[in-house]
């Protein structure tokens, strides 16, 4: 184990999704410190794995039944070096300092790959909205807001979306912080169109997953057209993930959410996925009602003690993982090849444990990791901030003409820094390097501090 990761493993024991995404990126950033002593010196990898700084407080709030609750609040502000902090909110009950930190750091190096001036952040809390009636998730995001309307402005920290944290919650947030400021700024992105939200925004993170996978194949002259697609979640990414892939004529198979997956031989229509997009955004039902409605879908109940994952079972050519971290395994990934797959996308954070990717990686398969496949919703939060700023609105086409131009120019940097650094073809190396690069030179130009 190298130094650097020992230090982060006694210092932090028990955050075990931190320790996995150092691992990574240390591991493939070997290269350039061997090549640049002068990070050494300066402790670059010291300081890049230690947030800027942490915040945890307490978020009581009252139920319909006038019973008091209390949940944990935390922002990770992570690195500020190329910009204000910027990353989603998560609400979900698994939520800890492990996975916040994990999130923030990778948010470091996506937010570098955008092109676009971003430090890296994330927050969120352990409260589940799931079951909770509009009211109490208000209540509960007024309490969060009271204490992170401290920390955060559109200079300092923009959070966006997560898992859990949709337009609704984002609405609330937003009402509560410009109450307690008295302004109205871009101080959160993901807000609504005629409250300063961006075309495109909802989009951004499931379109651009696509439009990087597209460029992977466009490098032998292959596309979508025709592909059978696994796709894991049914949330804002997955479903924007599939309506992009449908629009180019793929064929979506899959969609799963924490209680099971669906399988359509006969593939997901624009039709069935606005079913889905209902079912999930407005009635907030569960995946399982998909096959209710559709006859020749097949439900197929998640089991947490089996040793894979089912939705990856499936025949296909491209894989789009866009549910949560480490959702596909050794034995998915295995799963996944013996099933023909010959692509695989990240919608998610990390969806893809270290030993998925060592077989995708050693099949030379095409691998594009979250931190550059995700990216697009980010960038396009960050477009947000720029229209925010100028108080203006761009037109659809615009905003989506520079997210394809932004993935593009994300996939290009991957693939030259991996050749340059004696990886070619490895997206997983390209983007870590290139973020690193980017992040740890802004760092040595502004001094320790
Ligand atoms: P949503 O809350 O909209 O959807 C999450 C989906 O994943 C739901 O279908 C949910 O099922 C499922 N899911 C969540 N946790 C688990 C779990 N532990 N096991 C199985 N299924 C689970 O979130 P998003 O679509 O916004 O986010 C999905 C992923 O994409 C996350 O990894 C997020 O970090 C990443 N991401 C999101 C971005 C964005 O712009 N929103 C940007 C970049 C990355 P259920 O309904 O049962 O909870």
């Amino acid at each position: 184990m190298s130094d650097i990761l020992k230090s982060v493993t006694v210092r932090d024991p028990g955050e075990k999704e931190f320790h996995q995404a150092v691992k990574e990126v240390v591991e493939s950033v070997q290269p350039v410190l061997d090549r640049n002593p002068e990070y050494r010196q300066a402790a670059v990898m010291e300081r890049i794995t230690e947030p800027e700084r942490v915040i945890m407080f307490r978020v009581p709030w009252m139920d319909d039944q006038g019973q008091a609750h209390v949940n944990r609040g935390f922002r990770i502000e992570m690195n500020s070096a190329i910009g204000p902090y910027k990353g989603g909110l998560r609400f979900h009950p698994s939520v800890n300092l492990s996975i916040l930190k994990f999130l923030a750091f990778e948010q470091v190096f996506k937010n570098a790959l955008t092109t676009l001036s971003m430090g890296g952040g994330k927050g969120g809390s352990d409260f589940d909205p799931k079951g909770k009636s509009d009211n109490e998730v208000m209540r509960f995001c007024q309490g969060f807001m009271a204490e992170l309307s401290r920390h955060i402005g559109p200079d300092t920290d923009v959070p966006a979306g997560d898992i859990g944290v949709g337009a609704r919650e984002i609405g609330y947030l937003f009402g509560m912080y410009k109450k307690l400021r008295n302004e109205f700024t871009g101080v959160l992105t993901g807000k609504s169109l005629n409250w300063g939200g961006s075309l495109i925004r909802p989009e951004a993170t499931g379109y651009g997953c696509v439009y990087f996978a597209a460029e992977m194949l466009n490098t032998k002259n292959d596309t979508l057209q025709g592909k059978t697609c696994l796709v894991s979640g049914s949330g804002n990414v997955a479903q924007f993930t599939a309506e992009k892939l449908i629009e180019l004529g793929a064929k979506v198979v899959t969609f799963s959410d924490s209680s099971g997956c669906i399988y359509d031989d006969k593939g997901i229509d624009s039709d069935k996925l606005e079913f889905v997009k209902r079912l999930k955004n407005i009635r907030r039902g569960r995946i399982r009602e998909y096959a209710d409605k559709y006859s020749e879908a097949v439900y197929t109940e998640a089991d947490g003690s089996a040793d894979h994952n089912f939705l990856w079972d499936h025949k296909a050519d491209c894989a789009f993982p866009c549910a949560t971290q480490n959702e596909i395994n050794e034995k998915d990934a295995a799963n996944l090849l013996g099933n023909g797959i010959s692509l695989v996308s990240e919608g998610a954070n990390m969806p893809c444990n270290p030993e998925a990717i060592n077989v995708f990686l050693d099949k030379k398969i095409f691998y594009a990791p979250g931190k550059a496949a995700n990216a697009g919703g980010v960038a396009v939060s960050g477009l947000e901030m720029a229209q925010n700023s100028m108080r203006l609105n761009w037109p659809r086409e615009e905003v989506d003409n520079r997210l394809k131009l932004i993935m593009k120019s994300i996939h290009k940097t991957c693939l030259d820094a991996a050749a340059e650094y004696g990886e070619p073809g490895n997206y997983m190396a390209g983007a870590n390097i290139a973020g690193f690069l980017k992040v740890v030179n802004a760092m040595l130009d502004q001094g320790l501090v």
